[in-house]
């Protein structure tokens, strides 16, 4: 079977519909086909300021919500980044092997140091792009299945993979970038012209809220003038957004949509879309506190998941230390 690897950082109390309809849903899915390696990236999280306890607790809901969204650790590794020290120790490498300019193009690097003051933004942030081609390439992902806003990240990831393979033999697997079509980006319900995003959260739908807050900043989501409901990213960002997460959760198209809400007004569409995300988040709510009752239950998945992790990055590494001429270890 091919391979896949992804990851989905702890930074937040809760994952969002950006996550889960962008990638998410997909890591599900692929379990299928693929042998699946899918990880908590907590190195990932400490490129920005994080309270030990919270980054420690989030880590565990993060793999609690993953396990309720239907990810199986009997057919896919499940894993916390830190505990297989192969990422760290591949990362190193593959610095060495980028180009300074190289990583200072990466857009999510610009757009999220300019929050932040130059003093406060880390170079953990700069090299980020680099631990997550470590990620993948430690694995020997044929695919990775992200949301749009990881393509850039994934093409350097390509591109360090070719660079090593010439350099040094032909070592890595290139990846491809899985990315969904319709859903692969979801937009900020007060802001549809940036992405949803937990490092920003405003009109950001978390998939652990209360259902009620969620359907009531669905009603006081930021539409068009006009009041026609049609899919036009243009010209309807507000409402195009409304219609693919629609779509997405209910598998209804949107051009069915459209004809389900012609001649109807703004208001019916986010109320239904509402009581749509109200159904599918609360079944997943309760099976996520059944994983958090049990920690014990749910640090012994993890474990196992790391060493099924090891098994394929300890060999990867290996074969990169060799390649580039360290003596091996005794
Ligand atoms: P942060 O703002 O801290 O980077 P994030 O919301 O981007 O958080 P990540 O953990 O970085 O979340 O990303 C997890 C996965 O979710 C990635 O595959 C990413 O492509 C996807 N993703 C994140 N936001 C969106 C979005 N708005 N639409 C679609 N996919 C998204
Ligand atoms: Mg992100």
């Amino acid at each position: 079977r091919p391979r896949v690897l992804s990851g989905i950082q702890p930074t937040a109390d809760s994952f969002h519909l950006g996550n889960y309809l962008g990638a998410l849903r997909e890591w599900v899915t692929m379990q299928q086909r693929y042998e699946c390696f899918f990880s908590v990236v907590d190195l990932h999280a400490i490129t920005v300021e994080q309270d030990p306890e919270l980054l420690r607790q989030r880590t565990r809901l993060s793999a609690a919500q993953l396990l309720a969204l239907g990810i199986d650790p009997d057919r896919s590794a499940l894993f916390v980044q830190s505990h297989v020290p192969e990422h760290a120790q591949l990362s190193w490498v593959l610095e060495c092997l980028t180009g300074f300019g190289e990583a200072g193009r990466m857009t999510q690097f610009k757009d999220k140091s300019a929050r932040q003051e130059a003093d406060h933004v880390s170079v953990g942030l700069f090299t980020y792009p680099v631990l997550q081609a470590a990620d993948i390439l430690l694995y020997q992902a044929d695919a990775v299945p992200v949301g749009e806003d990881q393509r850039q990240h994934l093409e350097l990831t390509r591109n360090l993979a070719q660079r090593f393979n010439s350099r040094y033999g032909n070592t890595f697997t290139v990846p491809d970038a899985h990315i969904p079509g319709d859903t692969a980006k979801i937009y900020d319900l007060q802001d549809p012209g940036s992405k949803m995003s937990k490092s920003v959260p405003s009109g950001v739908i978390e998939l652990m809220e209360e259902p009620k807050r969620s359907a009531k900043k669905i009603r006081s989501a930021v539409t068009d003038t006009g009041r026609e409901i049609r899919y036009d990213t243009e010209g309807k960002p507000g409402v195009s957004n409304l219609l693919a997460i629609y779509s997405a959760l209910t598998d209804k198209s949107i051009a069915d949509l459209e004809s389900e809400f012609d001649g109807r007004g703004y208001g019916d569409l986010k109320k239904e879309l509402g009581e749509v995300v109200v159904e599918f988040v609360t079944p997943f709510q309760e099976q996520v506190r059944g994983y958090l009752d049990d920690p014990a239950q749910l640090d012994k998945i993890l474990h196992r998941g790391a060493q099924k992790a090891r098994e394929v990055s300890a060999e990867t590494l290996r074969n990169v230390f060799d390649r580039v001429g360290f003596v091996a270890p005794g």
